[in-house]
Parts: C-alpha cells; structure tokens; sequence
C-alpha cells in the first residue's frame, strides 16, 4: 500500500521575477514521520518551506494537504487545519517574556485547552518554565528557537515546517534542539525540517532530500543518504 502522506508536493515552482528558485521540487511526507530537505546556502530551502506555507505563491506545481489541494486554500485556513510554520529568524516578540509569547500561539489557533497545552510545551522544554517571566529577547540563541517551536506547539499542528532550527547555534545546542524535534514525532507531530547540518538531520529523520539550486538532487531513507558517499563527500565532511 502507498504510504499515507500528510503532505505531498508534485513539481513545485516559485520564482522571484525572472529568477526561478524552485524549478520542480517533488516531495512526500508521510504522516507521523521527520522528514528533511538538506541544502547548502541558497539551495532554494527557505522558498520551499514558504511556498509550502502559503507565504510565497508557487508558479507551478500542486500541494495536497492531508488528501486536498492547498491551490485556493488561504494562510489562515492553512493555520486552522494544522500548518504551523516556525521561520529562519524565529519572529518572536522580544520585549515579550516568554510567557507571553507562548500564549501567543494559542491564539493564533483560538486555542480552548491552552492550559493543558502550556504544562505540555513546559514539559518538553523545562527551560521555559524555569524562564517564564524573562523577556525572549534576553534569551539564549538556543533558548529562542526553543521558544520559537513551543509557541508553535501551542497551536496544536499537525505539520511542522522547521526551518533551519539550528541556524547559528552550538553543536551540542544542535543536538539538544533536534532530539526534541524527535520527540515531537512521538507526540504525533508530522515534521518537514530544512536543514544545512545534513549529518544531525538525517540522524532524526526517516527520510530525506537533497536540494540543490532549486532541485532534488537526491531523495530516500535517512540511514541509506547518511551511508551515500556521494552525499558524505559534499554535505557530511567527507
Ligand atoms: P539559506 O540557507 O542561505 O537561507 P536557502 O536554501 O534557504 O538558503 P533560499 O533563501 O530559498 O535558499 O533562496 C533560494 C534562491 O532564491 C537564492 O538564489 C536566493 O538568492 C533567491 N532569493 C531568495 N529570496 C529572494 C527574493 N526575495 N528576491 C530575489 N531572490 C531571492
């Protein structure tokens, strides 16, 4: 039997005027699965995860959406049947405390049960609720991106677009912010992840794709691209 994807992305193009940055990008995501796009600087990963989101407008290609096209399909609809982008730079409110913040993202879903929803983001990220009334801009780099995806748990997704969550942080923060990410697919959480950190990716995904220059390069298994040497001489140091 096929596998039953959340989301599907057949010939996708987006274009900037006459630059076109995706040119037929074919992707699956399956539900309850990580899967990640690897790229270096430039490979076209943030116009992915946008064009996906409903943030840039692809000039070619279908979305399906847990079984429906995306094509007439609004940001705020996309929002209310589970989309939950967390961008590159995070978009938190700095003079917010982190509190505040969280609640933010209950409301963006007109969130009923945000307690229960709330003691579950403090749950996965204890270092929240140590720093609940601290403003989220005085937080660590890595302090924020966790802000950035418990705001975003506390709409309740059902697809995770991450992108680049590891952007700018330590190795040993990378490693700390992916295995959450891991265990959020236990949560059952669906995860599309873009990452230019191919080896810690593949490490929690299920499966994979190469970008590069607008195109999939290479696609399949995370541990079967991890073991590639094809792949490890141009993305995993050799
Ligand atoms: P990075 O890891 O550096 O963020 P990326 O893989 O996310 O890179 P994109 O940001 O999607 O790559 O960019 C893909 C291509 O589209 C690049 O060549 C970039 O210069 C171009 N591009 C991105 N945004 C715009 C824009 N607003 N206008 C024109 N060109 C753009």
């Amino acid at each position: 039997t096929p596998p039953d994807n959340l989301l599907e992305v057949r010939d996708l193009h987006t274009r900037y005027g006459r630059v076109e940055a995706l040119s037929g990008v074919s992707l699956h995501v399956p539900r309850g699965h990580i899967v990640s796009v690897i790229g270096a600087n430039g490979a076209g990963k943030t116009t992915l995860m946008n064009s996906v989101m409903g943030l840039l407008p692809p000039s070619q290609g279908t979305l399906i959406y847990d079984g429906q096209s995306l094509a007439h399909t609004p940001l705020e609809t996309r929002v209310a049947r589970g989309m939950c982008l967390v961008p590159e730079r995070r978009d938190l409110f700095a003079s917010m405390t982190v509190y505040d913040n969280l609640m933010l993202g209950a409301y963006s879903r007109r969130r009923t049960n945000w307690k229960g929803d709330l003691d579950h983001v403090f749950t996965r990220f204890p270092r929240l609720l140590e720093r609940r009334t601290q403003l989220a801009g005085t937080l660590s780099g890595g302090e924020q991106q966790m802000l950035a995806i418990g705001r975003a748990l506390m709409a309740k997704p059902r697809l995770l677009l991450l992108d680049e969550p590891s952007l700018g942080l330590a190795p040993l923060i990378v490693r700390d912010i992916l295995l959450i990410v891991k265990h959020l697919r236990d949560d059952g959480v669906t995860v599309l992840l873009v990452e230019q950190n191919a080896r810690a990716s593949l490490a929690i995904s299920d499966s994979a794709y190469v970008l590069e220059t607008g195109v999939v390069k290479m696609s399949g298994p995370a541990a079967e691209l991890a073991r590639n040497p094809e792949l490890t001489a141009s993305y995993l140091g050799g």
